[in-house]
């Protein structure tokens, strides 16, 4: 057995470095074990709402993050069949007068390079790459042991608790209830970026500077500009399947350029500049089960609860958890269990009101006939300020204070 840690996260995503960073704001040591040797580029676009970046602040991420991400001046809803622009939400120095934080869009990499950058200026925070958590166990007389593999040995480490932050395929939830599975969403996510030049053509159809989302019955795409503006994020998630769990794979895109051909003309014009996609499966894990065990386990992020992206809240939810489990820690240094149950009550209604938004966004955006025709007048009825004030409960949150601006 190596030294006893007093706290390990397992998966050094963006949950498990903002925990490590919000850890260390409070003077809490952590160790964190990822399996990855190296944390490198894997995912895409994020967008960063103003209740995840306001936490960042604090962390003393953003200055880091700030020369690869963009402020958008928008999100504009258009129908892919005709066009039609159907709903603005001004976003730029609007969304930071409003929400007290700024918008932002960046690559999932950017992003976790800033959080690595700070995780490396913290003496109290221990990442050890090449390390995959392989059992974890709770031991009698308290804590969980864990088995590692770590450069072809293996290795056990006991430790009082133990933070699941392992992701939407997390093995760590089994400890917490046996019978919870992320489950398939029957959607599956196609991804790619183009070199700005490559995209100067589809500037028109969908402007670099801001988030657009075409809707259509059998698919929404979403275009915004990540990495400084010197690339364009696409994702384009359409009903389908995929063999593997994986984050990025390659497949036959075939299902994907016809539901874009049967949308508006210019859509052949975004095929042709996309020589590649990769695809990933969508799935989802029901927020409702339990995320914790007072023998000494919390997850956390994706892991406790992965919502599907039609609220593009995933990662700005990992950072609300990070930031609220640290601070209950914090707050009960005594009563670890009583710690653990505070997180989990607290963060539970939040994370459970979001996934119901991303699942109301679903069927508004992929709606046809009558219900599209319904949604796209209520949309355009609605003027910027009340489509800004709908917003307000998710982007005007502080989850460290625990209540709206
Ligand atoms: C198409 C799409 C678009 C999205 N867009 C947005 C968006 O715009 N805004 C937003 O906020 N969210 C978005 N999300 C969601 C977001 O990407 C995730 O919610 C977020 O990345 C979850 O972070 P995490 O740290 O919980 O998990 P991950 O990022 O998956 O990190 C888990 C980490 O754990 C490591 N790991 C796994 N198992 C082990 C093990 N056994 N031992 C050691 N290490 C392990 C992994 O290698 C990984 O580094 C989107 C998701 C999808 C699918």
């Amino acid at each position: 057995m190596t030294r006893e840690p007093a706290l390990v996260i397992a998966g050094a995503g963006v949950a498990g470095l903002t925990l490590a960073l919000a850890l260390a704001r409070h003077g809490l040591a952590a160790r964190l074990y990822e399996r990855a040797p190296e944390l490198t580029e894997v995912g895409a676009g994020l967008q960063l709402s103003p209740n995840a970046t306001r936490l960042l602040g604090r962390l003393g991420v953003l200055d880091t993050l700030a020369p690869a991400a963009i402020a958008p001046q928008a999100v504009v809803l258009r129908q892919a069949a005709s066009l039609e622009t159907l709903a603005r939400v001004r976003l730029g120095a609007a969304a930071e007068a409003r929400w007290g934080a700024p918008y932002l869009v960046a690559h999932r990499a950017d992003l976790q390079a800033a959080l690595l950058k700070r995780v490396r200026e913290e003496a109290s925070i221990e990442l050890v790459t090449g390390a995959l958590v392989e059992k974890a166990d709770f031991v009698r007389g308290g804590g969980v042991r864990l088995s590692l593999r770590r450069g072809g040995a293996s290795e056990d480490v006991h430790t009082p608790l133990l933070i699941g932050a392992d992701g939407v395929w997390s093995h760590l939830r089994r400890l917490a209830r046996t019978s919870v599975r992320s489950r398939f969403t029957g959607h599956v996510a196609w991804r790619t970026t183009l070199p700005a030049e490559d995209a100067a053509g589809l500037g028109e159809f969908m402007p670099h500077d801001q988030v657009t989302a075409f809707l259509d019955p059998r698919f929404h795409l979403i275009a915004y500009p990540v990495s400084g503006g010197s690339r364009l994020n696409i994702v384009a998630i359409v009903p389908g399947e995929v063999p593997l769990n994986a984050w990025e794979q390659d497949a036959d895109d075939r299902p994907l350029r016809k539901a874009l051909q049967s949308a508006h003309h210019a859509f052949a014009r975004l095929s042709r500049a996309t020589p590649s996609w990769t695809v990933w499966p969508i799935h989802q894990v029901d927020a409702k089960a339990a995320w914790t065990r007072p023998e000494g386990l919390a997850l956390l992020g994706d892991a406790a609860h992965a919502v599907p992206p039609f609220a593009a809240q995933g990662a700005a939810m990992a950072i609300e958890d990070a930031v609220v489990l640290a601070a209950c820690l914090a707050r009960r240094p005594d009563n670890r269990p009583a710690a653990l149950a505070d997180y989990e009550r607290i963060r539970k209604p939040r994370v459970v009101r979001v996934a119901r938004r991303g699942a109301f966004n679903r069927l508004a955006w992929h709606a046809g006939g009558p219900v599209a025709l319904v949604r796209d007048a209520v949309l355009k009825m609605r003027g910027e300020t009340t489509l800004m004030a709908d917003f307000d409960w998710l982007y005007g949150f502080d989850a460290e204070a625990g209540q709206h601006r």
